[in-house]
């Protein structure tokens, strides 16, 4: 594996998507123990539905911007040798043309099974408590991790971070775990571990690279300049 990509909420800031912890807070205000915590969920489920409607419908009106469609480009030039993580539950990835990516905290297009975690189907309506899954008619929850809940795809992710050449997070507070760990598994496997975002620590130990900026100016050069690393 040549390349691991991770990005994080501040790839899709340019989009007009708001960040978890920037100036602008929270997505719509909400507290996180109320709307992103299974006890939330299991205490008030309309008022998270609700919440995760109200983004799922605002969706389509994002674009995606010119550094989800630089490692769409990238994606393409480097086949199987290419791993596109990411933790945002947006789509503006696969709207720039990434074929294969793994959303290790959901997806707003989906929806999950309260009954059985495997059935996950596509969904783009309104939830609510008559939504019904269509493999066992079971009720259904977003497919969103929520905090205390285990991310997805963990296996694929650390089997590429253990052999991958290049890692680079982009767009991400790294305060997250487990993927606020991924610069350290790769770093000790001997990869180059980059870091793009708008603000940098550049005393970060994990960290070979360090580059400062726009994520829809920085992540096009980066991607450009990557073949001749
Ligand atoms: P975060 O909000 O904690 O951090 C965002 C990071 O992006 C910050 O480090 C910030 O400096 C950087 N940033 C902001 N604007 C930028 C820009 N224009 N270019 C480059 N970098 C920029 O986000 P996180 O680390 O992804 O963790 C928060 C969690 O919230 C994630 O797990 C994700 O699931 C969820 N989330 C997702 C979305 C989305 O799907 N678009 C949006 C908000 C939150």
């Amino acid at each position: 594996m040549k390349l691991v990509v991770l990005t994080g909420a501040g790839i899709s800031a340019e989009s007009g998507l708001r960040t978890f912890r920037g100036h602008d807070g929270l997505w719509e205000n909400e507290p996180i123990e109320a709307v992103a915590t299974p006890e939330g969920y299991y205490r008030d489920k309309k008022r998270v539905r609700d919440f995760y409607n109200g983004l799922r419908k605002g969706l389509p009106q994002y674009e995606p911007n010119a550094a989800h469609v630089a490692l769409a480009k990238l994606g393409d030039q480097l086949g199987d040798d290419f791993l596109l993580v990411t933790q945002n539950v947006d789509d503006l990835h696969e709207r720039a043309g990434s074929k294969r990516v793994l959303h290790m905290h959901g997806e707003l297009n989906q929806l999950r099974c309260e009954k059985h975690e495997n059935h996950v189907f596509p969904f783009t309506g309104e939830e609510d408590e008559t939504t019904r899954c269509p493999l066992c008619g079971a009720s259904t929850r977003p497919h969103i991790v929520w905090f205390g809940e285990i991310p997805l795809y963990m296996d694929s992710i650390e089997n590429a971070l253990n052999h991958c050449e290049h890692f680079v997070y982009i767009g991400t507070s790294s305060v997250v775990y487990p993927a606020a760990g991924f610069k350290r598994i790769a770093h000790a496997h001997g990869a180059h571990v980059t870091c793009l975002n708008l603000e940098v620590d550049s005393d970060d130990s994990f960290t070979d690279t360090f580059v400062e900026g726009k994520a829809s100016d920085i992540v096009p050069v980066w991607c450009q300049n990557f073949n001749t690393f």
